[in-house]
């Protein structure tokens, strides 16, 4: 079927069966990807979902991140949990949303002695997390990649990709919608009305109409990202989140197919990710009280460029098409520069025991990233079955998404 743009793609039955249609209603704060992956979620196990973004769906930190599918090897030596979790929700993700996903591979690039040192840490640590990571020669990375510095001490490649941040998350809203779930962009939360210490509804405010509406709920799931401070705040929780902004530089041109990464443990300025006809250089890292309006800070693409070189050399050369910045949502509290923080998710429940003080019937989920966004909703889908009593398992694996052009198909139907 012709899609809008007029490219032809192909067009298949996403029809999964829905076993049981349970009566409870859950409203989901938040149209990024997090938010996205939980309304598809708990829609295939059956409950009745209304899903709220204030601006555009994924206008919040999803549609601005760098688009490295994360096989976990950036994180292998820290954590190797997480660098675990990150391969396999790879895999995952390569099937049954492949049409966001280019997957090239990557090569980690030890550029000096203390990088090179680092190689056999690096590999091994890679293994023990079930990454098939592997030295070798540099002279055939730069067969496959000749921009890689012609002065680099060794290379590794792993299995890294890279992702279109806006499809990827339109492919689950897709699925979603399909499945019977209200998506609501231009439409805040603006109070969780907490009736007998419970969230009994969710305040919405249209952009269009300015006149708020009450959506009655069973249960309410804040994935809010770096906002969930003040959408927690809503209903007096006080959830641990640490804004945390990174910057960004596009050039003109792809220099690469792959995903091209310093060969040291993570720091700033350290991946090269190709998107379309760009490759971008990221990212940095500081502290913010509010997500809003985050801008890079002066120096950052000077410094950028500069640490790029000396992964690509020339890159620096190549005219400047963007540079943006956007916050990571950490989980935790940081006064330094959230470094410390780990890169984990938590699903926390306004009630539970020393959470201060909350409602009932509602939870926020903060921290991961794009990568594992599938992942956090699965945790964050069953602490709502748990909460509700409801016996559905978590069925995202096993279905392929609709196309995220199919998203705005429905609409236009
Ligand atoms: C610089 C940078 C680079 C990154 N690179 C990568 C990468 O390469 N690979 C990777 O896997 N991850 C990456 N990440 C991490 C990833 O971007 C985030 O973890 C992920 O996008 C968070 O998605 P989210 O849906 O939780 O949050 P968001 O996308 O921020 O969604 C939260 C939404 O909630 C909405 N909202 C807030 N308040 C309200 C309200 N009151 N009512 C209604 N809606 C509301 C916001 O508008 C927003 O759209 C990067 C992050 C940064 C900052």
């Amino acid at each position: 079927m012709p899609a809008a743009s007029g490219v032809l793609y192909t067009r298949f039955m996403f029809d999964p069966p829905i076993t049981t249609r349970n009566r409870a209603r859950v409203c989901v704060i938040g149209g990024g990807g997090t938010g996205a992956a939980l309304a598809y979620d708990l829609s295939l196990r059956g409950f009745s979902v209304t899903l709220l973004e204030k601006g555009e769906l994924t206008s919040g930190t999803t549609g601005r991140h760098h688009g490295q599918l994360h096989s976990g090897a950036r994180y292998a030596v820290g954590d190797r949990a997480i660098a675990s979790e990150c391969m396999e929700e790879t895999l995952i993700l390569r099937r049954i949303a492949p049409e966001a996903i280019e997957y090239n591979g990557g090569v980690f690039v030890a550029v000096d002695d203390d990088d090179a040192d680092y190689a056999p840490v690096f590999v091994s640590a890679c293994l023990e997390a079930g990454i098939p990571a592997r030295e070798v020669p540099v002279s055939e990375a730069r067969s496959w990649e000749p921009v890689i510095n012609p002065a680099a001490r060794r290379t590794v490649w792993v299995p890294d990709g890279a992702f279109d941040a806006f499809r990827m998350p339109m492919s689950f809203f897709a699925a979603a919608r399909r499945l019977g779930a209200g998506i609501r962009s231009f439409t805040e939360a603006v109070a969780v009305d907490v009736v007998a210490g419970r969230a009994a509804a969710v305040i919405a405010r249209p952009v269009s109409t300015g006149r708020d509406e009450r959506i009655e709920c069973d249960y309410v799931v804040s994935a809010t990202g770096a906002w969930a401070g003040s959408v927690g705040r809503m209903a007096g929780f006080d959830a641990p989140i640490t804004p945390a902004p990174g910057t960004m530089v596009a050039v003109r041109g792809r220099l690469s197919d792959m995903v091209l990464s310093r060969l040291s443990p993570p720091g700033d300025g350290d991946i090269i990710v190709p998107q379309r006809g760009l490759s971008i250089i990221g990212t940095t890292q500081r502290v913010v009280d509010d997500p809003d309006c985050v801008l890079p800070d002066d120096d950052d693409v000077e410094f950028l460029l500069k640490r790029a070189d000396e992964l690509a050399p020339g890159f620096s050369s190549r005219g400047v098409h963007a540079v943006w910045a956007a916050a990571r949502p950490l989980a935790g509290r940081s006064s330094g520069d959230g470094r410390s923080l780990s890169r984990d998710f938590m699903v926390l429940d306004h009630a539970a025991p020393g959470a201060v003080p909350g409602s009932a019937g509602m939870a926020t989920l903060i921290g991961g990233k794009a990568t594992v966004l599938r992942a956090m909703a699965e945790k964050a889908a069953d602490h709502v079955c748990e909460a509700l009593g409801v016996g559905e398992p978590c069925r995202t694996r096993e279905f392929v998404l609709p196309s995220w052009r199919d998203y705005y198909a429905e609409e236009t139907r």
